[in-house]
């Protein structure tokens, strides 16, 4: 990017780090990203998605987002990251948040013109099948109503027939820090389960709405049922045995 005549912006985080390019004035997200794969397919560094479980991630995902939807959710620049409770600084600057945002403010900021040149001899995007404009929000729902799952969980991505995020039993105990153990699916989001195997009872007493003791039974005789047949279709010892 620095070969490129631009100046990205290094920032610490909780797994590795940051690289923030920032633009003088709003671009479209779509003509960003073209840039920043075609950066990364040059590198050969791999990006998560589209059949890609492991690599780097481009945000914003979404070219655009419609009306009372949201898009990638993302940490501002030096703010306290939710989790960890910590603030991480930027390279280049010595860590004290007036000389960080001192910093930030005199970085060069990528033009339109910059992108128009950047972008201009790429070839266009290929289609995603699986990238969503924009992640669904939760109304607000009064206790009481029927117990919706993805009410209580942040969408992090959709893939296959599946919202994934972060499953708030693992969560409660420190895990998942992926946030994709928990399918919801699209079709249907009253089906859902954990891939580390948390069972739906403690998924909903995770998220402070514990199923009631008469529909408990019912719940786990479900999810056994699913996980058996889960482990019937995929389980590695079964080949290892014929061979
Ligand atoms: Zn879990």
């Amino acid at each position: 990017m620095v070969e490129d005549g631009l100046n990205p912006a290094l920032e610490e985080s909780r797994r590795g780090a940051h690289l923030w390019l920032f633009a003088e004035k709003p671009l479209p997200a779509g003509e960003l990203r073209r840039y920043v794969l075609a950066v990364a397919a040059r590198l050969n560094i791999v990006v998560k998605g589209n059949g890609q479980a492991e690599g780097i991630e481009i945000i914003p995902g979404q070219d655009r987002v419609k009306p009372g939807m949201y898009g990638n959710a993302i940490r501002a620049p030096l703010g306290i990251h939710r989790t960890s409770g910590q603030r991480y600084f930027f390279c280049g600057a010595s860590r004290n948040s007036e000389l960080q945002i001192e910093f930030l403010k005199n970085i060069p900021k990528i033009t339109r013109e910059q992108l128009d040149q950047l972008i201009g001899d790429l070839p266009p995007e290929p289609p995603h099948n699986q990238r969503m404009d924009s992640l669904p929000v939760a109304p607000f729902r009064p206790n009481g109503h029927p117990f919706k799952i993805l009410e209580h969980v942040v969408v992090n991505r959709l893939s296959g027939q599946n919202f994934w995020a972060r499953c708030p039993s693992c969560a409660s105990q420190g895990k998942d820090n992926s946030c994709d153990n928990l399918a919801i699916s699209v079709e249907d989001p009253r089906k859902y389960r954990c891939w580390a195997g948390c069972t739906r009872q403690m998924i909903r007493a995770a998220v402070g709405f514990p199923i009631p003791a008469t529909l408990s039974t019912l719940g786990g005789n479900d999810y056994a049922r699913t996980r058996a047949a889960v482990h019937t279709t995929q389980s590695p010892s079964s080949r290892g045995k014929e061979a």
